[in-house]
């Protein structure tokens, strides 16, 4: 039964004229679907609201080619012939009984590679671009302004024949050429949409008043905005958000407050708690009668109900939460807490719309699989016969292969070499600011236990014999990998030469409690999260650390979650020395020995000892035992032996959780290995 405490989650709330059941509110969120890939969009979206969200929205909409985000992945409604492709999506959320949400937008200027459109904004400032385009904005005219707010009437009609029940106008994120007028940072105009607050708050306030005017009687039209842009000289602070929500506070249905730009507001939990926005939302209420509601990583629904208790918010905004768990509410509502598989805020999901690829989660291996493979988080398919199942090495391949077999009724054995459960999650999690990645091992481990017919063996450390001999029908290899300790990494496919004697270590020294002190160089050919990690938790450890790598930034890969900047200022207030772009030739006895991977200029950067982060090489020592061993299978009863996760082909975790998941799905019901082993979104 559901804690009574939690009922104030569940009451219904009114936003305009629509009534949503509850108060789990999924806010808008990219994927790298959008309009591209329609059906799959749809499934996702209908997952959510069969997992009990109240409201379900849309990525940002694009109202209009003259500024379009390609080859980012997002959707669009510019013309009549898009509104079929949101009808499905919006009928999907509908099946469940949710509201569905469209969260229109018009760009801040853009390169518009798609469309060729010349840019425009309030100002003649470069367009907003990864790739630093050297690309400016034609300053709009107040014939400009005009059509854009027809542009937007029009998609807002649009939508309201696609069915949506909610209409936003969008000024946030950094994103939007509403925010643009709004901030001084951007606003330089002279006009009446330039110079004080009223006049830069001129485009927002028409641009609610039209979209009321267009479909007001029948949709909400909530307005989501930025309430701080941090960073950012004359960029919007506390005073003027107060001001603005004075003035405008009761024009929209509803308040959907965000940072001002999307990595403050996505950080990620190695540098932001749960609720780190709460202090910028907090007390904005008191200004409106309208609800108003916010993110904040939530998954504690004691913290949820402590927020609507508290005054801070009517309705909790949701975007990683509902990607990691679709099912929050519903489980919360069932009184099933325990169950919550809880987001790490690792940002994965966020690096597959920044690489515009379906989006992938960490926690939640069957998002973006919903109707491409019929992929369900809650549900998978009973077992195909009475085989029993082994699976050797509980890390998260490891770990989801056997929780998932067992949900389909499999026996299931689980040993594990370790005295504890987990595998690199266990050591991962132990670095700096990690420590909400074991949840990946903790939410696994909790649904184990619930199983029955799961046995699992820690400090189990299995040969090839004691697989022949436990009489297994099927086994999974889930033993993970060891970093490389000869320099193997993507920059140097051959290692390079380490001179006797010079004291080399990796971080599974590390992670077996090693603390290189003096001189340490941590030299970083992987790319992602370890290596910067490592750095910083030795020079917090005393020693005097240089980070170096061939890359041009350090913890290059990061730059898709989010990350690489906050981790990169990190480092430098750590103490950490930072050699980029420097490639390692060799470790010598008094350090490593690199060239700059740019002019070739050699260098050596004195240390004591040398940390190499470079690639992996897959523990397949015991896989390799048993192939060679085929002819004892039959004895054994044993008919297949199939490696997966890091024993196979070394990856980051949420590679390792879907190679887990999708071995526990095609167990004893294999795709044909000729056919594409998904559905496509093919154009027609
Ligand atoms: P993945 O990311 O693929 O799940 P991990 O490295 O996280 O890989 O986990 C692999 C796990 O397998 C580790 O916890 C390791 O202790 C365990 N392991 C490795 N070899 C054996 C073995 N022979 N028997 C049992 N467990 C093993
Ligand atoms: Fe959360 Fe990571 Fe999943 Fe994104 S990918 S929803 S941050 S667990």
């Amino acid at each position: 039964m559901r804690d009574p405490r939690h009922d104030i989650l569940f009451q219904p709330i009114q936003i305009g004229p629509k009534t949503a059941k509850n108060r789990f509110y999924q806010v808008p969120h990219c994927n790298g679907m959008g309009h591209r890939e329609p059906n799959a969009l749809a499934g996702m979206r209908g997952m959510k609201a069969a997992g009990g969200w109240a409201v379900v929205c849309t990525e940002e909409v694009e109202i209009h080619p003259s500024s379009e985000v390609a080859p980012a992945q997002e959707g669009r409604i510019w013309q009549d012939e898009d509104i079929p492709l949101h009808a499905r999506v919006v009928e999907a959320i509908h099946e469940h009984g949710a509201l569905a949400g469209c969260e229109l937008v018009y760009n801040a200027p853009r390169t518009n590679l798609y469309s060729r459109m010349v840019p425009m904004g309030p100002g003649p400032g470069s367009v907003i671009s990864g790739a630093m385009e050297p690309q400016q904005a034609r300053v709009m005219d107040l014939s400009d302004i005009r059509a854009l707010r027809r542009w937007h009437r029009a998609a807002a009609l649009r939508a309201r024949t696609a069915g949506y029940d909610m209409i936003f106008v969008y000024a946030g994120h950094g994103l939007t050429m509403t925010q643009q007028f709004l901030s001084r940072a951007t606003n330089q105009r002279s006009d009446a949409y330039g110079g004080s607050l009223e006049n830069r708050a001129r485009l927002l306030r028409e641009l609610i008043e039209d979209t009321r005017d267009a479909v007001g009687h029948d949709c909400a039209v909530p307005v989501r905005i930025a309430v701080a842009e941090l960073g950012v000289k004359d960029g919007l602070a506390r005073a003027e958000i107060e001001d603005l929500i004075g003035m405008l506070g009761e024009l929209p249905d509803l308040w959907d407050f965000c940072m001002g730009s999307w990595p403050t507001d996505s950080q990620t939990s190695r540098f932001s708690p749960e609720g780190f926005q709460e202090e910028y939302f907090r007390g904005l209420k008191a200004l409106t009668s309208k609800p108003v509601v916010g993110v904040g990583r939530y998954t504690s629904p004691d913290a949820m109900a402590a927020l609507v208790k508290g005054g801070v918010m009517d309705l909790i905004g949701a975007a990683r939460p509902s990607i990691a768990d679709p099912f929050l509410p519903l489980k919360i509502a069932e009184g099933r807490s325990d169950d919550l598989r809880e987001c790490i805020g690792c940002n994965i999901c966020i690096a597959s719309d920044n690489q515009s690829v379906p989006i992938r989660c960490t926690q939640n291996p069957t998002m973006g699989e919903e109707w491409r493979r019929g992929w369900h988080p809650e549900i998978i398919q009973p077992r195909a016969s009475d085989a029993r199942v082994l699976v050797v090495g509980a890390g998260p391949a490891g770990l989801e292969a056997a929780h998932q077999l067992g949900k389909r009724g499999y026996a299931v054995a689980l040993a594990e070499a370790a005295d504890r459960l987990g595998g690199r999650v266990l050591a991962e999690s132990a670095l700096p600011g990690l420590a909400a990645w074991r949840r990946v091992a903790d939410y696994r481990i909790g649904q184990i236990e619930r199983l029955d017919q799961l046995e699992t063996y820690p400090a189990s450390r299995l040969t090839a014999e004691d697989v022949l001999e436990f009489g297994a029908t099927h086994v999974a290899i889930a033993t993970g990998a060891d970093w490389a300790r000869n320099g193997f990494g993507r920059h140097h496919p051959q290692g390079f030469d380490i001179a006797p004697g010079a004291t080399v270590l990796t971080p599974d020294d590390i992670f077996a409690g090693a603390r290189p002190t003096g001189r340490v160089v941590v030299y970083d050919d992987d790319h992602y999260s370890v290596g910067g990690a490592i750095a910083e938790l030795l020079a917090l450890n005393g020693a005097r650390v240089t980070l170096a790598t061939p890359a041009p930034l350090v913890s290059n890969w990061t730059v898709n979650t989010l990350e690489q900047g906050v981790i990169e200022a990190r480092l430098v207030a750590a103490g950490v020395t930072l050699a980029t772009r420097t490639a390692a030739t060799s470790v010598g006895p008094g350090g490593l020995h690199a060239a700059s991977n740019v002019t070739g200029t050699p260098s050596v950067i004195e240390a004591d000892a040398v940390v190499l982060v470079g690639n992996r090489l897959p523990r397949d020592g015991l896989a390799k035992a048993l192939m060679s061993r085929a002819a004892d299978w039959a004895d054994a009863g044993l008919q297949s032996v199939t490696t997966i996760g890091d024993a196979l082909a070394p990856a980051m975790i949420v590679h390792a959780v879907y190679q887990g998941h999708r071995y526990a799905r095609e167990l004893e019901c294999p795709p044909d290995p000729d056919v594409v082993p998904f559905r496509r979104d093919l154009p027609r």
